[in-house]
């Protein structure tokens, strides 16, 4: 906390005075172009490793990267927050692009994989289930990757498999106004993957995969999941223990 409230003091001091237009503008209104749906890790900052400026990016930070999947209606099986967030930043913002950004070292996939009924805490525990479709999907790794960043990764899918679930953004997808994508941080060396669905992995962003990136988002990755993810929603949701 010390280091938060000197942070402030300092910013006031050597950046605001070189900032202040940009600020005014900025009070202006918003106009993002990308909705950003990372985990709320302390140690995954977007605006660092993707270079952004505040104004850049719409963010939804919660444990784990999750998106509950769309019930009834168009509205969330579970927490609305999520659900809000996407409308708005399509309805509103008219944004263009929704990343889900996983990480390496995740909490909750290693609590996933720990099995949930090991949590004590009984939100956490239940928030988690939006991860257990991905945990069903693991399979010893064939990359050299650990079962939890496996793991990660494919959770980033789920839960795009999720997004897609909501009639929005079917809607915005199928008039060629949104593009889906994921993404990967790794820790230890600051490096960004993007899912590349041609070779079916995780690519890491050079230039060479960000033109790729830019031209061909994720439109048709399917891990046979559509129809079995409508079954095994429901059943995740009754068989909960709180
Ligand atoms: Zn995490």
């Amino acid at each position: 906390m010390k280091k938060l409230v000197k942070g402030i003091i300092e910013f006031r001091q050597n950046i605001l005075p070189e900032s202040r237009e940009k600020f005014a503008r900025m009070a202006l209104g918003q106009k993002p172009d990308s909705l950003f749906i990372a985990c709320s890790d302390s140690r995954v900052a977007p605006n660092v490793f993707a270079s952004t400026d505040p104004g850049d990016l719409f963010v939804v930070r919660n444990v784990g990267n999750m998106i509950p999947c769309c019930g009834i209606a168009g509205h969330s099986t579970a927490d609305e927050s999520e659900a809000a967030a996407i409308e708005f930043s399509i309805t509103t913002l008219n944004i263009k692009d929704i990343i889900v950004c996983g990480h390496s070292d995740c909490g909750a996939m290693h609590a996933l994989l720990a099995g949930r009924n090991t949590i004590k805490a009984p939100n956490l525990r239940a928030w988690l289930r939006h991860g257990e479709p991905a945990l069903s999907k693991l399979t010893p790794s064939e990359n050299g990757l650990s079962p939890v960043n496996l793991l990660s990764q494919l959770n980033v899918l789920q839960q795009i498999e999720h997004l897609r679930s909501y009639p929005l953004v079917q809607e915005r997808i199928a008039k060629g106004e949104l593009n889906l994508h994921g993404w990967w941080f790794e820790l230890s060396t600051a490096n960004v993957y993007a899912f590349n669905e041609a070779a079916d992995t995780f690519v890491l962003i050079d230039e060479a995969e960000a033109n790729r990136t830019l031209s061909a988002p994720i439109e048709t990755w399917d891990p046979g999941g559509a129809s079995k993810k409508k079954e095994n929603e429901p059943e995740n949701e009754q068989t909960l223990s709180f």
